[in-house]
């Protein structure tokens, strides 16, 4: 049997992504520390097929519960939600860095395959739309959102060195924003705040003038993209976006939400937090071509699940 080791495989994307490997006859050791995510995201696995291990992966890790030998490492670890990593901006810093430094040197003691888990918040408030690998980004370095932007962008420089002075294979994944079930009601992202708040008869909160643009990738989607990443052979040093292309106003947005969740559109205007990133679309002409891959959830469907997920939390 094959071993994964995912660090941050407690959270909303990381648990998606055990559960593939499960059901792809992997055994799957998790390293968590849980400040945003949840074992009960991953209680319907035993311990025969996933093994919990509560640490905080920017630590040196615990050598007593690690496996000994592991096929794939995929550093998942991090805060992600804009509140969550100002809340912990030391820390978001840290496990880009430390936390990055480590998993990468896991990778390369076991020989395994590494996928760093890597954002499009990489491209800052982007000069260019849409978004190609090659574009380097429009990064404010000492802003409330560089805890996050910096530190990731840090972990690709890494992981690129890695490659070049120790030839592990790594492949990094730049995440455009993903949504589904298990993310947390207070994760604070749009996605969640406007489910939550059509469920329980609340205005939905929208920040600005609601023209910046966003592209929404479903969580099963993405899972794809990564068990892509992680069977294909020759991508050694590849960066790819992997989100979903199609692009809307966050003003629009509401209005699918709304009526996806049948209820009228009421709108609560609040302000635009800083550095709040005016588009993002991703190019996934790369995607496309070298995992075979594209999105094949549509909105409406996606949010129905989504849904359906919040519903049973009863809000
Ligand atoms: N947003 C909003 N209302 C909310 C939460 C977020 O209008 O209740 C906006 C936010 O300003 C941003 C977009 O929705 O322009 C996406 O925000 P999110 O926090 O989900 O992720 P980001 O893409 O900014 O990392």
């Amino acid at each position: 049997m094959k071993t994964a080791i995912v660090t941050g495989g407690a959270g909303f994307i990381g648990s998606h992504l055990v559960d593939r490997l499960v059901s792809e006859r992997m055994f799957v050791v998790v390293l968590d520390n849980l400040c945003t995510g949840s074992w009960d995201n991953l209680a319907h696995h035993s311990e025969q097929h996933v093994k919990r291990v509560l640490c905080n992966v920017s630590d040196p890790w615990p050598s007593e519960d690690l496996p000994t030998s592991a096929n794939l490492v995929v550093h998942l670890a991090s805060p992600a939600s804009p509140i969550h990593y100002r809340r912990l901006a030391i820390e978001t810093l840290l496990v880009n860095s430390e936390g990055t430094k480590n998993a990468l040197d896991a990778a390369r003691r076991y020989g395994a395959r590494f996928i760093l888990a890597s954002t499009s918040e990489a491209y800052g408030d982007p000069a260019v739309s849409p978004q190609p690998e090659t574009y380097w980004g429009h990064v404010n370095p000492i802003g409330p959102r560089s805890c996050y932007d910096e530190s990731k962008r840090f972990a690709e420089a890494l992981t690129m060195e890695y490659i070049r002075q120790y030839d592990i294979d790594a492949r990094i994944l730049r995440f455009f924003n993903c949504y589904g079930p298990r993310m947390q009601s207070e994760d604070g992202r749009v996605v969640p705040n406007f489910v939550r708040q059509a469920l329980s008869g609340q205005p939905l909160t929208i920040y600005g003038n609601g023209e910046q643009t966003r592209s929404f990738c479903y969580v099963s989607d993405e899972v794809e993209a990564i068990w892509g990443a992680a069977t294909i052979d020759g991508l050694q040093g590849e960066v790819i976006n992997v989100g979903n292309p199609q692009e809307r106003t966050i003003l629009n947005f509401a209005e699918v939400v709304a009526d996806v969740g049948g209820v009228p559109l009421e709108i609560e205007s609040q302000p635009l937090p800083p550095d709040d990133p005016t588009n993002r679309c991703p190019d996934i002409t790369k995607a496309r071509k070298l995992l075979c891959w594209e999105p094949k959830v549509g909105l409406r469907d996606g949010l129905e699940e989504t849904f359906a997920f919040f519903r049973q939390k009863a809000y």
